[in-house]
């Protein structure tokens, strides 16, 4: 193994159910290739989805990840805490000419989408078809003026004119070519929001100096996205891993919500950490089958 000194590597839990046995394998993917290379795993909390009650999931969420041993070194990035720097983002963003509000309704793009024939993305759900981008000047300003309610989406076609396809690479999967028009132009700020998921992972990634990002194959998709933001950001880009999701024996892939894998249900059940870190050891051998 070539050895990469000083890599950093993150778990980025969105603590809005109990820690479950995929958010561990996600965590120990982090944590094993920073020990593997001397390097630091650091822990970040993804809580910027204001409805979803954090606060007592994220102190068994600590709890949990002490009583299986699992450690990570600096300090805790909460993103609660930085919704001033996703403004200032944003504004950048705004400052470049490519964000544009859009006035659609979620009941709204699901009819424009299926009225062109288009089924729903399996991990990105109905890509936006661009209506409110054509909208003129005049009509934006009387919509903003009559306070109807709006997103903010990130204008790819000018994102891509801007940067092109540059390239990342994937550990798994060799060097990527992104394609910022792929998957349509993105929300990245709501009324009660600051910040989608997509500009804060990809602003605090670079705020927290990883190297190397270790998550789901769930989100191989997202990193069209984040590497086109990179671009527009003049932000470093970081190694992707996207690793084997975890699955039944049926193949069905494990949900999150599903409360009979959560780590206090194991805990409960009477199972060791060690025993809960071994089962998700063979799942990884087995192709990622989870047989608990
Ligand atoms: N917060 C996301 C989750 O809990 C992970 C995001 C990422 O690793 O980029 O699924």
């Amino acid at each position: 193994m070539k050895m990469m000194p000083g890599i950093t590597t993150r778990f980025a839990p969105s603590p809005s159910g109990p820690l479950h046995v995929g958010h561990l394998l996600a965590a120990l993917q982090a944590r094993r290739l920073a020990d593997a290379h001397g390097g630091r795993c650091l822990l970040r909390v993804e809580d910027i989805d204001t409805r979803a009650q954090h606060a007592g999931y994220l102190a068994l969420m600590y709890e949990d990840l002490e009583w299986l041993g699992l450690r990570f070194d600096g300090e805790v990035m909460v993103q609660t805490r930085r919704f001033g720097v996703y403004r200032a983002v944003l504004e950048e963003l705004r400052r470049q000419g490519l964000l544009y509000p859009c006035f659609c309704t979620r009941s709204e793009i699901k009819a424009q989408v299926a009225e062109m024939g288009r089924a729903p993305h399996a991990t990105l759900g109905f890509l936006y078809p661009g209506t409110c981008r054509r909208l003129s000047a005049d009509a934006v300003a009387e919509k903003l003026a009559a306070g109807v309610p709006h997103t903010w989406r990130l204008d790819m076609q000018r994102v891509q004119d801007a940067i092109g396809c540059p390239t990342w690479h994937d550990m798994h999967r060799g060097t990527q070519r992104c394609v910022p028009t792929l998957y349509g132009d993105v929300v990245l700020a709501r009324k009660d929001f600051p910040a989608s998921y997509h500009l804060a992972v990809v602003v605090d990634d670079a705020a927290q100096r990883v190297s190397h990002v270790t998550r789901g194959a769930d989100l191989f998709e997202s990193t069209h996205i984040h590497r086109a933001l990179q671009g527009v950001l003049g932000l470093p880009v970081p190694q992707y891993c996207h690793h084997a999701l975890l699955r039944d024996n049926a193949g069905k892939r494990l949900a999150k919500r599903d409360g009979a894998r959560s780590i206090a249900s194991l805990r409960q059940a009477g199972y060791s950490p060690r025993q809960v870190l071994e089962s998700l050891q063979l799942a990884l051998d087995r192709g990622g089958i989870w047989w608990v």
